[in-house]
């Protein structure tokens, strides 16, 4: 069971990390919060003032990235430096999504993702089902209505940072993430689909507990 590897992706507000942590815990599995590590390069690349693909990308070569997997504090370090608390900020998610974009960042953080996920883990992300864990043992693509997804954004963010610009970014981040060229969000074709907008996350938890067993 140890090694089991399982792959979650969905858009912003389907309950990725909830479902993902909550999995991971009651399997014993570590567990990846991928966006993260996006938005830690997207807040290292923000802080070095860099905006040209060509230059993030050969500066993000020469970070030095590393996760604690553990589902109960997922924490990233930037240079031997925790930034987990500064991740959240809908400015960070905005960069997260444009390193996230350009190629060679994604050549730089796939393999880093899959050394991870080399002793078994549940991972969430956007591209989790379809290119860094191919051959995963299950795969869940989690959706939820708009209106869903934004409040539960809301709660995750507090309230004062999500304004009505906010919303339309987030939903625009998700356009962004569906129509770039590099590993856009898409299910893959052997995910099991799972609507969370009217499920509490225990309910989510048993189909995909159920799935789980059922792949064997
Ligand atoms: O999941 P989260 O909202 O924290 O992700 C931030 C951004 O990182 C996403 O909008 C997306 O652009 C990028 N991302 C990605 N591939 C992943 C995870 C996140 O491109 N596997």
């Amino acid at each position: 069971m140890s090694r089991l590897r399982i792959a979650i992706d969905g858009p912003s507000g389907a309950g990725k990390s909830t479902l993902g942590r909550a999995l991971a815990q009651r399997l014993g599995l570590p567990y990846v919060d991928t966006g993260a590590m996006y938005r830690a390069v997207g807040w290292a690349v923000a802080e070095a003032g860099l905006d040209d693909a060509e230059q993030i990308v050969a500066y993000v070569q020469g970070l030095e990235l590393d996760v604690d997997p553990d589902p109960a504090g997922f924490h990233v370090r930037v240079d031997g430096v925790d930034v987990t608390d500064r991740l959240r900020h809908p400015d960070i998610g905005r960069m997260a999504a444009k390193v996230a974009a350009i190629e060679g960042v994604r050549d730089w953080m796939v393999p880093r993702q899959q050394a991870v996920a080399r002793a078994g883990g549940v991972l969430e992300g956007r591209d989790i089902g379809t290119v860094v864990l191919p051959d995963a043992d299950c795969k869940f693509y989690l959706t939820s209505d708009e209106l869903t997804r934004m409040a539960r954004r809301a709660e995750q963010l507090g309230l004062e940072e999500m304004g009505a610009e906010v919303v339309g970014d987030v939903l625009e981040r998700d356009r962004v993430d569906s129509r770039r060229k590099h590993s856009p969000l898409r299910p893959a074709a052997d995910a099991l689909h799972i609507d969370t907008s009217a499920q509490t996350v225990d309910e989510s938890l048993a189909v995909m507990l159920e799935e789980i067993a059922r792949r064997g």
